[in-house]
């Protein structure tokens, strides 16, 4: 493992092109868990299942229940802080090494950590909005307090993050695509490459360094041409 890591360290060496895509995993190290791990909140007792709750019929059938699990599990508390792997990616972009961090976390940790140029698929619990008249919100106002947040319009407030049903932004599906697509290196890690369609993202790459920083197994394994089973924080506080 200690070799693959120095290739990675080599790749990251020798380019000046490098995307990151990232999943729950890589905040897993700065306490926030995952969906899929063994202590991620696919395996915690809820009435629904994740996805469920966190669909957009869900929201709009049942929004109490919604926000009881929304500010219980997605809202990290206030010492939640970024780790070693957001802490290096936000180096290697000042660096001028990395173009693009490509993420399907919601939890702001890589701007937190200095990243500028993050693109994130699902949105931000750090934007909030009306599911009504669409007006901005302060984030206090939805990820704080109890029951159904309201607009002064009458409609229900949410967070600017993208439930299940709902699609994609075209703008960062585009973007996401072109970094993608002209990247020298890919590090793709923290994540289990289940969910659609930003997982398919993958297939816009046309190089030869893809590399897989991830604990559990993926369909996308066998396409790596570097597989490494660590812990990614430690990973990326060795490269
Ligand atoms: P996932 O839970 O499906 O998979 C996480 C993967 O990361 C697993 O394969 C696991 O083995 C791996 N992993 C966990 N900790 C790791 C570590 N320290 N180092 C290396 N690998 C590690 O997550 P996903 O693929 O991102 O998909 C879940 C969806 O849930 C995404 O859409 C994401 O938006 C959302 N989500 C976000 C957060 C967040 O913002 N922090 C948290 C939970 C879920």
């Amino acid at each position: 493992m200690q070799d693959n890591i120095a290739v990675l360290r080599q790749w990251i060496a020798g380019s000046d092109n490098i995307v990151f895509f990232g999943g729950a995993g890589v905040s897993t190290e700065s306490g926030i868990p995952d969906f899929r791990s063994t202590d991620g909140l696919y395996r915690q007792e809820y009435k629904y299942p994740p996805e469920t709750i966190l669909s957009h019929t869900f929201f709009e059938r049942d929004p109490e229940e919604f926000f009881r699990f929304y500010r219980a599990k997605l809202i990290p508390d206030k010492s939640v802080r970024p780790n070693a792997a957001h802490r290096r990616l936000a180096g290697l972009e000042r660096e001028g090494k990395l173009r693009a961090v490509i993420t399907q976390n919601i939890d702001g940790l890589h701007q937190a950590a200095g990243s500028r140029r993050v693109i994130e698929l699902h949105g931000s619990i750090h934007r909030c909005r009306c599911a009504k008249c669409g007006r901005p919100c302060p984030e206090e106002a939805v990820n704080t307090g109890e029951g159904v947040p309201r607009c002064p319009c009458g409609g229900v407030l949410r967070p600017d993050v993208v439930l299940y049903e709902e699609p994609l932004a075209e703008r960062d599906i585009t973007d996401a695509v072109n970094f993608i697509r002209a990247a020298d290196v890919l590090i793709v890690g923290g994540t289990s490459l289940a969910v659609y369609p930003a997982a398919g993202l993958l297939r816009y790459y046309e190089g030869r360094k893809l590399a897989l920083v991830n604990m559990g197994a993926t369909g996308y394994d066998e396409s790596a041409d570097l597989l490494i089973r660590e812990k990614i924080g430690k990973v990326f506080s060795e490269v």
